[in-house]
């Protein structure tokens, strides 16, 4: 695990330091883009980070925890933050009073906020003048005049978080692995499918409950390879149907048998819907039913 999270780390801060020096260099803000007052850009930025992250976990078969939902959000909040404040660390005021970023003139940090009187720190910066504000300095008693809105702002930076924070909820969500993890032996099992039928019809339903009956049973595995026999390709055109999977795993034996809701949304794409049962079977009849 550790390793990952390095990576990680180091990862969104190189990304945090790359934006920063395209809206310094180039003026383009990502995160200046907003559809309504929904942070676009910053869904966007969460949703490709975390989404890499997620698949990366996946390929390295690391399981994935809560522990890595959070350590993805507070990296990724944290790198968001970081930027604003690499900016404010390179901002200068030159003898026009012109912001630059190549340290000409004094440090944004030498001159103070008209307002209150302090000299303007990284969060004066970021939440009162980052998008308008009053800052006076002492270069020839120029100053800065323009419109304050240290509200609307923060608002702003609020919404900002919160659509970082939904992007990440929502890789975490949306993408469960089908499959299941080996505990005992470090990686995903093998997958096997064994039945798919439509649902929604009262034969789905009876399919189901007969095997939740021969779970229980003495001669289940009997049971469920006639239920499987039968079922194997049983899909007609309903957008709701039930994927049967063997997960099981080579090394020690382990062998589940797990049950999946599958949707077909309005533009004809397959998606995995909840787990609707999971059934652990007895390691002695792997080689039973996997073959
Ligand atoms: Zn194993």
């Amino acid at each position: 695990m550790p390793i990952i999270v390095i990576f990680l780390a180091l990862l969104n801060a190189v990304i945090a330091v790359i934006l920063a020096q395209i809206k310094m260099n180039l003026g383009f803000d990502v995160f200046s883009f907003y559809l309504f007052v929904f942070p676009i850009g910053s869904y966007l930025y969460g949703s490709i980070i975390s989404k890499f992250f997620y698949n990366l976990l996946l390929k390295k078969e690391i399981p994935i925890t809560k522990i890595y939902y959070f350590t993805t959000l507070f990296f990724i909040i944290l790198s968001y933050f970081g930027m604003q404040y690499y900016i404010y660390y390179n901002t200068y005021v030159d003898y026009s009073m012109t912001i630059n970023y190549i340290g000409d003139g004094i440090h944004i940090s030498e001159l103070y906020d008209k307002t209150t009187g302090n000299y303007i720190n990284f969060f004066d910066y970021y939440f009162r003048l980052s998008s308008g504000g009053e800052m006076y300095g002492m270069i020839g008693g120029n100053g800065f005049a323009t419109e304050i809105n240290p509200l609307y702002n923060l608002i702003l930076e609020i919404f900002n978080v919160l659509a970082l924070g939904i992007s990440v909820t929502f890789t975490y969500k949306k993408k469960k692995p089908p499959f299941k993890y080996c505990e005992k032996c470090n990686h995903y099992m093998n997958e096997k499918q064994v039945f798919i039928f439509d649902l929604g019809d009262n034969y789905s339903k009876y399919i189901l409950e007969k095997i939740d009956e021969s779970m229980g049973k003495e001669d289940r595995v009997d049971r469920l390879r006639e239920i499987i026999n039968v079922n194997q390709e049983l899909r007609d055109s309903s957008n709701e149907f039930v994927v049967g999977n063997f997960n099981y795993c080579n090394e020690c034996d382990q062998l589940y048998l797990v049950i999946i809701k599958y949707i077909i949304d309005e533009r004809g794409n397959e998606k995995m819907g909840k787990i609707i049962k999971e059934y652990e079977l007895d390691k002695s009849y792997f080689r039973l039913i996997i073959r």
